[in-house]
């Protein structure tokens, strides 16, 4: 298999996976930027092709490595896929620019364990239709996505009534929307249950990234955005539930830890020994649920309405988002105003109809143009 984005959070942990299992064999990886730990890890799984996005990384790659190709550029990371023989493509990059890869990936016919959430968001009708029409199948490494993925196989088609998504509300639940004003970035970062990237961790702190989940559950199982549920669940045991015609709910339960998912989809249809905890119902007590809060939180909103309108409107959502959370990120942009940045990008850049790919990629640079100009606007 290949790892895309593996100095990444979902890489390191998808290595943690393979270097404990007889059956995985990596023979790509592709980080960004960070070229030291990229080598070292191409050492320690004698791989023999790697890719840097970053051209002047991958410069200083190929002189310092000389072991194997090292491929440049997006272009690299897509001829990474195209010209490797592998069953298997990991997607663990961050953003949109996970789309090219996910398309070259399934356009070849090759299976797809999906961390890059962006793709469905983004190109959920095309990319879904590309894997119908090669057979290549999309495993979620998305914890909540994972367990929908394990709740529905058992399932016979027409039996499920809802799937209902759990959130963990992030570092700010509870919070009024008059109190997020001022909140700093290392408190956005704090999330906490689950350790994982900055960008998804701030996706958290304003529920975007349950919003883009939704829009993701939505492609990948197929099902209504009126048939999917948000529940706000502060321990982040249970990962998901769907509610069936008989009146049963199934839920999937775990501690969170990122390594049964990716190890549930790397390994799928087998499941192999995970060293984690086993849950302790007991020693846990109790599990609480509560509404999002819809006023202090407007992304998953925001997102919902995206998904209704479809088109490129779930595309101008997400460019804006990616913009404005690096701003914020970047100190130039108040917690509060991404979601401001988003609403008025969704507002000013035109819903497209999406025919092709090429339609995504024009809707994704007027909406980051648009929300580069927003944010300058917002902030003074
Ligand atoms: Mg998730």
């Amino acid at each position: 298999m290949i790892i895309l984005g593996s100095t990444g959070s979902i890489g390191t942990q998808a290595l943690d996976v393979v270097e404990r299992s007889s059956e995985l064999e990596v023979v790509g990886l592709s980080a960004s930027t960070n070229v030291d730990q990229l080598l070292e890890q191409a050492g320690k799984f004698g791989v023999k092709r790697i890719a840097l996005s970053d051209e002047s990384a991958a410069a200083r790659a190929s002189e310092a490595w000389t072991e194997g190709d090292v491929l440049a550029g997006a272009e690299g990371l897509i001829e990474l896929i195209t010209d490797t023989d592998c069953d298997l493509v990991l997607n663990g990059l961050v953003g949109s620019a996970g789309l090219g890869p996910t398309v070259a990936t399934l356009g070849e016919g090759i299976d797809l364990a999906l961390a890059n959430k962006e793709s469905l968001v983004v190109g959920g009708d095309l990319v879904m239709a590309l894997a119908d029409a090669t057979g290549a199948r999309i495993i979620p490494v998305d914890s909540e996505h994972s367990a929908l993925y394990q709740l529905i196989s058992s399932e016979k088609p027409g039996t499920i009534d809802k799937l209902v998504l759990t959130a963990s509300g992030g570092p700010f639940r509870g919070r009024s929307a008059a109190e997020l004003a001022g909140v700093t970035i290392d408190e956005a970062l704090a999330h906490p249950t689950w350790a994982m990237g900055g960008k998804i961790t701030i996706d958290s702190a304003t529920l975007m990234n349950k919003g883009l989940e939704l829009i993701e559950a939505h492609h990948l199982f197929g099902v209504g955005y009126e048939r999917i549920d948000v529940v706000v669940h502060p321990q982040s045991i249970i990962h998901s539930l769907i509610q069936l015609n008989d009146g049963a709910t199934l839920a999937h339960l775990g501690y969170p830890d990122m390594r049964v998912p990716i190890s549930y989809a790397l390994h799928w249809p087998e499941r192999a020994d995970v060293p984690v905890r086993p849950l302790d119902l007991a020693e846990l007590g109790q599990l609480t649920f509560e509404q999002p809060d819809a006023e202090a939180f407007p992304c998953l909103r925001l997102a919902r309405e995206a998904g209704l309108a479809g088109g490129t409107a779930p595309c101008i959502l997400n460019a804006a988002n990616e913009v404005a959370v690096c701003a914020f990120l970047d100190g130039q942009l108040p917690f509060t105003g991404i979601a401001e940045v988003i609403e008025r990008a969704l507002t000013d850049v035109p819903t497209q109809p999406v025919g092709h790919f090429s339609d995504l990629y024009r809707a994704d640079a007027a909406a980051r143009a648009k929300a580069d100009e927003l944010i300058e606007a917002v902030a003074a």
